[in-house]
This record gives C-alpha cells, sequence and structure tokens, in this order.
C-alpha cells in the first residue's frame, strides 16, 4: 500500500478519477496559468506565514524535495521532542501522510503538545479546508504526535499594510479542532476507499461535470474531455446558466447540444443565443441601440484599467487582494468625430495610486460621458481611489457619475453567432470590427498577461530594454481596448458618418 498524501486525498473527494490519474498518469496534467499562479500565491504567503509564526527565525524549515521523504519523516520526529517552531513537518499513517504547514510548541500541564496551523491564501475558511484540517489532524495524532488543536489561519481582506515589512495582521486564525477532532471515522474511511480507488487497474468511468472546477479546476480536464463526445454547439454557451430546473437538465448531460435544450427551460436572452447560434444569423436591433445612446452626446470619452492585486500587499496602506490600478487608456471623441487619445501607466514599482487619480482627474475634463465596458470594475476602482485620498474625492465621484456602461446596452441589442453565448468586450470585437485584433498585438493580449507583464516590468532584475518593450506592450493593449470602444459605440450609435 503506498502512503497517499493529504493533498491525493483531497483530489480523491473532488473526483476518483482525478486520484487515479494523479497516481498512474501524472504526466496528462496540465494546470492552467491561473492554477499555476495561485500556486506562488500559496509559496509567498507560506513565507510570510513562517516569518509571523517565527519572528525570532528560531524555527526549523523542513524539505521533502530537497532531503527525500525518510529524511523528512525522521527529521520531524526529532524536532518534536523539541520547543522549536516546525514548518513542514511530515507524519505518516495507515496508508497516509501529511505536511504540516505550521506546528508550535505548547505544554498541557508539564506535558510537551503541539499546535498545528494550516496557511491558506483564500480569505475566508472553505469547505475543502475542513476536510483539510480533518486529515491533517488525524494522520498527526494517528502518528503520534500530541496535537492539541488546529486552527486554519487564512488572509484577512480588511487588513490594511502598515508598511515596513510588518505583517502582523495578515492571517486571521480560525480554531478548527473540534470540529476536525471529531471525523476520525470518516477520514479513516476516505482514506480506505482512496487506497481502493488507486488499487485499481483502470481509470474509474466518471464523466466530466461540475466538480471538474469545484473545488479546483482540474488540471486533467482536458485529457477527460477528449475521451468524451464533443458537442457542436455546446448547452454552456447559454449565458448565465442559473435556474435550477436548466442547471440540473446540463448536469444530467454535460455534452448537451444547444439544439436538444428544451425552449420552456430558458429565458429571452438563452432563447435568443440559442436560436441565432444555431440559425447562423446576426440579432441587432439597431432602432434600440441608438435610442439607448442618444442621450449621450459627443464629445465622449472611452476609459479602460488594467489593476494589479497581492495577496501579500507590497505597498503601504494597502489591502490584500486589493485592485490597485496601474494603468488607464482613454480615448476623447470630439464632435467633428476627432480622436485624441491619453494614456497612463507606472512601472516604477511604488504605489501608482496616487498618480494614476491626478492623472485620471486631468484627463477625464469636467463633462461629457465616460464610456466604459463593465462600468462595476472602473467604478469601484474610482470609489476605493477617492475613499482613500479624501483632497481627491469629490473630482473622483465625479468622474464616477460620467461613467456610462456599454455592455448592458450591447448585450440588449446584439448577439453574433461567434461570441458563444459571451459579451465580453473580447468575444463582440471580431464580430463588429474585424480589422481590430488583439491576437495581432506583440507580447500583451489580455488583462492576465498585462498583470504578468506589470509583475515583470517592475521586478528589480528586469533591464531597462526589456521594460520600454514592456511598456509599449502594455501601451498598446489598453490603448486597443478603448478603441474597441470608440468603434463599438459609432457601431451601436449608427454613427456611420464618422470615419474611425
Ligand atoms: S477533469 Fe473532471 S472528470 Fe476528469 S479527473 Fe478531473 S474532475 Fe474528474
Amino acid at each position: 500500500m503506498r502512503n497517499l498524501s493529504k493533498s491525493k486525498l483531497i483530489a480523491y473527494r473532488q473526483c476518483p478519477k482525478r486520484l487515479w490519474l494523479e497516481v498512474h498518469c501524472p504526466e496528462l496534467r496540465e494546470d492552467s496559468a491561473a492554477t499555476q499562479a495561485s500556486f506562488k500565491v500559496g509559496n509567498t504567503v507560506g513565507d510570510i506565514a513562517r516569518q509571523i509564526y517565527d519572528p525570532e527565525g528560531s524555527g526549523i524549515l523542513l524539505d521533502a524535495q530537497r532531503d527525500g521523504f525518510d529524511a523528512v519523516f525522521k527529521q520531524s520526529a526529532k524536532l518534536l521532542d523539541s520547543a522549536l517552531p516546525i514548518f513542514e513537518a511530515s507524519f505518516a499513517t495507515e496508508g497516509a501522510l501529511a505536511f504540516a504547514d505550521v506546528m508550535l510548541p505548547d505544554k498541557q500541564g508539564r506535558k510537551r503538545v503541539w499546535r498545528m496551523v494550516e496557511v491558506k491564501s483564500s480569505t475566508e475558511v472553505k469547505d475543502y479546508h475542513r476536510d483539510d484540517a480533518a486529515i491533517q489532524s488525524f494522520i498527526a495524532r494517528k502518528a503520534g504526535v500530541p496535537l492539541a488543536s488546529i486552527a486554519l489561519a487564512h488572509i484577512d481582506s480588511d487588513w490594511v499594510y502598515p508598511g515596513k515589512g510588518d505583517y502582523r495582521g495578515l492571517l486571521k486564525e480560525c480554531d478548527l479542532t473540534s470540529e476536525a477532532f471529531s471525523r476520525d471515522d470518516e477520514v479513516q474511511e476516505l482514506i480506505a476507499e482512496a487506497q481502493s480507488v488507486v488499487a485499481k487497474r483502470k481509470e474509474p468511468k466518471i464523466g466530466t461535470g461540475g466538480q471538474c472546477s469545484s473545488p479546483f479546476a482540474c488540471g486533467f480536464f482536458d485529457y477527460c474531455q477528449s475521451q468524451e463526445p464533443q458537442a457542436e454547439f455546446p448547452v454552456h454557451w447559454l449565458p448565465s446558466i442559473r435556474a435550477n430546473a436548466l442547471r440540473e437538465h446540463i448536469a444530467a448531460n454535460p455534452a448537451l447540444e444547444l439544439r436538444d435544450t428544451p425552449d420552456e427551460l430558458l429565458n429571452d436572452l438563452q432563447q435568443r443565443v440559442k436560436d441565432h447560434t444555431l440559425s447562423g444569423e446576426i440579432y441587432f436591433d439597431a432602432a434600440s441601440a441608438e435610442e439607448a445612446l442618444q442621450a449621450y452626446r459627443l464629445p465622449a470619452y472611452f476609459l479602460d484599467f488594467e489593476t494589479i492585486q497581492f495577496a501579500v500587499p507590497i505597498w503601504k496602506g494597502t489591502r490584500p487582494y486589493q485592485q490597485i490600478p496601474f494603468q488607464f487608456s482613454l480615448h476623447r471623441l470630439g464632435r467633428t468625430g476627432k480622436l485624441e487619445s491619453q494614456a497612463f501607466l507606472d512601472l516604477t514599482g511604488d504605489d501608482p495610486s496616487r498618480s494614476f487619480a491626478d492623472s485620471l482627474i486631468a484627463a477625464c475634463g469636467n463633462s461629457g460621458p465616460i464610456f466604459v465596458y463593465n462600468a462595476g470594475f472602473e467604478g469601484a476602482r474610482i470609489s476605493e481611489l477617492a475613499k482613500r485620498f479624501k483632497k481627491l474625492a469629490s473630482s473622483l465621484l465625479a468622474i464616477k457619475e460620467r461613467l456610462v456602461d456599454l455592455h448592458p446596452i450591447t448585450k440588449a441589442n446584439y448577439y453574433h453567432p461567434s461570441q458563444q453565448g459571451s459579451w465580453s468586450i473580447k468575444a463582440v470585437l471580431p464580430a463588429i470590427a474585424p480589422d481590430l485584433n488583439y491576437e495581432a498585438l506583440e507580447g500583451v493580449q489580455n488583462g492576465g498577461m498585462a498583470m504578468e507583464a506589470y509583475l515583470e516590468a517592475i521586478h528589480p532584475d528586469t533591464t531597462s530594454e526589456r521594460k520600454a518593450a514592456i511598456e509599449q506592450q502594455l501601451l498598446a493593449y489598453c490603448g486597443l481596448d478603448t478603441f474597441a470602444m470608440v468603434r463599438l459605440w459609432q457601431f451601436l450609435a449608427g454613427r456611420k458618418d464618422l470615419e474611425l
């Protein structure tokens, strides 16, 4: 019998096939960029947790990758006789093994006991964290560790970084001792079931479904999907699948064709997507779109932000995971059709917030609609800036008042079959302005890439030549986002008279 790690047991809980593939065909796993990014975030939070729980630096960090499992098991057993904090201590029992993020020595009378803390980069305790805690504590106690308690430490998203590397307060603890300790029978059963799956010669027959993305995106999705018949027009192209009857219908048959989806389960928008996707005909209510935009006269502005967020804040006065704008692009369309563009981009590596806010106020003028796509995002960032910089609040909130969202107007009045049920600007643009192409952009082609590029640009090891190249890529990307909006506005407003 092989020892299954806690992450393997959690994989089993998500999907028995996932566990089987993790053990027998790990080479089929392809983690998405988002999953890889979340591993990096987890490592960063783990590093900070060690500083927080061991401010004097007297603790011991074990490394199974470097020293091998056997060595680390022995080191862990030895260290449990000491009174030092231990990081990544490992224990094994009954076909399972666990690595504890943090083990802190404590006393019960004269007896040495230990407090286990599992560190998570999320901002709340999730159900699978509770499973984690139950599994970890079971394995540790079965391995003979005198465990007095187990807690989960997650990020406190309300905490504001005071600067100077002081991260006390970043993590919030939630005690899970009684809950975790009461689940021993369940964990024992889980280990036995997982072992029986691993012992099978063939992978379990399980189709893709809701479990593939919850609680984690499964890295075997492409493999599993390649084994299944693919729908020509998949039902998941339907927007906003929230109604229970439709959800249940889809869950029962994830490869369902749009054409086989009963009309009575669809709302008006979903029906439109179904009808126009199957017929291949464009839906466009030009009169209604024009009417929706009639109230907004030229000159008009078109605005887009790029933001960055850190689980562990690097700038004083900011919160974990706060979206901090570092770039905007603004196009101004005058009455005669004259188009001017402005941009702000801060790659100094300092907190860009204040200069972003100043530049935004200077660029937006005092009047005229400011078109955005998904106003909630830009509006929320402006409100946050107004909260941070009280003296700028009235000017910033005046900008927010002028925001006009092109997204709902587009969604209500236009659908091209190529959108595949999405109204993101990148789905709509190829239909209304095929000459504008994000894929032709060098380096940065979407928001995720913009964040990566920003992080690379502010890194101290990045050369000035590379930084200059990134700067151009970011300016081109964000500029295309706002120019795309200009063209979308022109299309919806029926302003063929303007040459843009
Ligand atoms: S993709 Fe879905 S079905 Fe396949 S292993 Fe992962 S969770 Fe299971």
